[in-house]
């Protein structure tokens, strides 16, 4: 049968109660517009005639170069895939904020308000350890905010063993100097000691500076100082040195899935003056910078001229706010996932699309925990796997699954179970193109 007589009317395509919807913010000229597009590609055989209402909708996505995909990698903070996807309470709050909010504004008495207060509650609800806290644009920001603060024109003591570089365009080295403070290095690549930050203690230090190295490990002949030792150090007059802690990954209390993983509470308590960390890592929230610690030192950034450079947009203190007091966000629930948790989902898509439930080990990614894998199931498909991956980010929705042992793998750990029947299609019609281009 000739394929353009089940071409859909336009009519019948816009009485779509989503594309109805769609008219409503769209207007109707637009959407009627995507629809006779559709409908021509249909016609020249460019598209599967009943997917017409589908690219029309497709069509009408908001004017932004940033494609939504479907992270099927079993990495849960993919930095180049966004990092951590926002929980839908976030999400909602996002949308609520994008408009006029009493960011700055007290409604009650018609004054100005201060931006960030409800987010700094929240953060001290959940580290109620910390005297304060303050939310930067991203944890580069708050290292860079705390650094200068604290040590503009003086020295910052670090271990050489710390000085990583962490992905791109950050690197410890250059970001400390760029604040104008001086790096004053102390011990080796692989061991420091006490006694070399204590010798290295003078009327010129601004703060002593501890990073965990996210990604990077030094193993066999290794030595470090703790905070506790490091809170306990003095300059030679006896006055007391700040302690900044960069721990990275924004864990705010302890996780007894992820021992080696800082965390702020843990942190403060051993004496640190200031922890830094991102918002978009483990916390699962936006991306963000987090800044908590004692009341004079947070009081110190705040007034610094460089915190209006660096203050965080409404959007993610939005989403910042609704991470901490909403529910747990997708990271969490990502990375708890155990394999038998998702393998039910995994073996419905492998049955539809004719491939394999193999085990895989998933990752935390964006520096979080290296070393810790995370045991999960995912479909393999064996035939043709780099082209099999290649077809699935050109698809629609774009699929990022992962090559690895000679198959391509779909791990669901990171997918909205509301997604699955998309993941499916999108995974069908990558084994077609496939398929088709395999021909002679
Ligand atoms: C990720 C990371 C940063 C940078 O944080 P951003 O939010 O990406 O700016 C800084 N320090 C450590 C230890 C990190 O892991």
């Amino acid at each position: 049968m000739d394929d353009r007589r089940r071409i859909p009317r336009t009519d019948a395509v816009l009485a779509d109660p989503r594309l109805t919807a769609a008219a409503a913010t769209h207007g109707r000229p637009r959407v009627k517009a995507a629809v006779v597009a559709a409908q021509e590609r249909a016609r020249s055989g460019d598209l599967d005639p009943e997917r017409v209402p589908d690219a029309a909708l497709a069509a009408l996505r908001p004017p932004s170069s940033l494609r939504p995909v479907l992270n099927a990698t079993g990495v849960v903070v993919h930095t180049n895939l966004g990092r951590a996807p926002l929980s839908r309470a976030a999400i909602a709050a996002v949308v609520d904020a994008a408009g006029a909010v009493d960011l700055e504004f007290d409604l009650a008495t018609g004054r100005r308000g201060r931006r960030g207060a409800g987010v700094e509650a929240a953060l001290l609800g959940a580290v109620p350890n910390a005297e304060a806290a303050l939310a930067v644009n991203n944890g580069a920001a708050a290292l860079v905010l705390a650094t200068t603060a604290l040590a503009a024109g003086r020295e910052v003591v670090v271990s050489r063993g710390e000085l990583v570089e962490i992905g791109a365009g950050f690197r410890l080295p250059d970001l400390v100097a760029s604040t104008g403070a001086r790096l004053r290095e102390v011990g080796t690549t692989n061991r420091t000691h006490l006694a070399d930050y204590a010798d290295a203690l003078g009327p010129d230090t601004g703060c002593i500076l501890k990073v965990h190295p996210s990604n990077f490990r030094v193993e066999g002949f290794t030595a470090g100082v703790d905070v506790p030792h490091l809170a306990a150090l003095t300059r030679p007059d006896g006055s007391a040195v700040p302690v900044v802690v960069d721990i990275g990954s924004g864990l705010l209390s302890p996780d007894p899935l992820l021992p080696g993983e800082p965390d702020a509470a843990s942190v403060l308590a051993a004496g640190a003056t200031v922890v830094t960390a991102s918002g978009d890592k483990l916390l699962g929230g936006p991306q963000a910078g987090l800044l908590l610690g004692t009341a004079d030192a947070v009081e110190c950034l705040r007034r610094h001229p460089l915190a209006r450079a660096l203050r965080i947009d409404k959007l993610a203190l939005a989403a910042l706010e609704a991470t901490l007091t909403g529910p747990t966000p997708p990271v969490t629930l990502h990375r708890r996932l155990t394999p038998d948790a998702y393998r039910a989902r995994t073996e419905a898509i492998a049955a539809k699309v004719g491939g394999s439930v193999v085990d895989v080990d998933g990752r935390v990614g964006g520096g979080g925990a290296p070393g810790v894998p995370l045991p999960g199931v995912a479909v393999a498909l064996p035939a043709h796997a780099d082209r099999t991956a290649n077809a699935l980010r050109a698809g629609d929705p774009a699929v990022v699954a992962r090559v690895d042992g000679g198959a391509c793998l779909v791990d669901l750990r990171c997918i909205d179970p509301d997604h699955d029947d998309r993941l499916a299609q999108a995974v069908l019609a990558a084994l077609v193109v496939v398929g088709t281009e395999g021909r002679p």
